[in-house]
């Protein structure tokens, strides 16, 4: 169980995360949902523990344990792990050597993961993980690193971001994978489709948790709020 208990962040002396409680545990998947600029990526750094994103007050606990002093590198040996809105370009690494990132790793393995994310094998192996790689590919590549690397809990921004809309089906049976290999997904989206396959949902309006639940309950009261919701935040700055 990963917990964050009133966890707030400024940023030169703006609050940007004002207090936030949120509570994940292993095997489920939960959405992070809420207008631009209300925090949801912010909440996201602070849980990998980003060096820039250490909270000013409150505590970020794995089971049981207070991890809110520990850096990126000690969150990730813990199973904690981000798959960034923009993914990272590698010169000079193929995708089969990212995907092994010195591991053990049998090449069934990493081509039962490219597949899973629609990318063929035989083609993208020996590709680079360079700028010619599209941004989608890219994405791709990374949904299928963290596949191979199997987190305790992973938190996905935007995961659709730079993807086409052709992949939807890809990413939403991916972040079930996770759900069944027992890790907890944090998803950070805006697509409807993406948030109704969430167990829970947390709504975040102006750097708080505004409403949470079931999230076809959140997805309902969005909709029909997320002007309100900008109204909020626009209040409060
Ligand atoms: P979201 O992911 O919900 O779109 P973010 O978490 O990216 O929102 O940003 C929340 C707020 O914090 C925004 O108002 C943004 O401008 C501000 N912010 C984020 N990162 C920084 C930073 N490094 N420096 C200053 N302000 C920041
Ligand atoms: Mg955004
Ligand atoms: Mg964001």
């Amino acid at each position: 169980m990963l917990k964050l208990e009133n966890i707030k962040y400024s940023k030169n002396s703006n609050e940007i995360i004002k207090g936030i409680n949120m509570e994940f545990e292993e095997g489920k998947i939960y959405g992070i949902v809420g207008n631009n600029g209300v925090g949801k990526s912010t909440i996201g750094y602070i849980i990998m523990g980003l060096s820039d994103y250490k909270p000013n007050d409150g505590r970020i606990l794995l089971d049981g344990e207070d991890i809110t002093q520990l850096d990126v590198t000690q969150r990730a040996k813990k199973g904690i792990s981000l798959l960034w809105q923009e993914p990272a370009r590698f010169e000079g690494i193929t995708v089969e050597n990212y995907l092994k990132l010195n591991r053990k790793i049998p090449r069934e393995q990493i081509e039962e993961a490219l597949e899973f994310v629609n990318l063929e094998p035989n083609k993208y192996l020996k590709r680079f993980v360079d700028k010619k790689l599209s941004g989608g590919e890219r994405k791709k590549v990374e949904l299928a690193s963290c596949l191979l690397l199997k987190p305790r809990y992973l938190i996905m921004d935007e995961p659709d971001s730079g993807i086409d809309i052709m992949s939807l089906d890809m990413i939403i049976k991916v972040i079930n994978r996770f759900k069944e290999m027992g890790s907890a997904v944090i998803v950070i989206t805006h697509r409807k489709e993406i948030a109704l396959s969430c167990s829970y949902s947390y709504l975040i309006c102006a750097g708080k948790v505004f409403l949470e639940g079931t999230s076809d309950k959140i997805v309902e009261y969005y909709e029909k709020t997320c002007d309100t919701c900008g109204h909020i935040n626009y209040l409060e700055e």
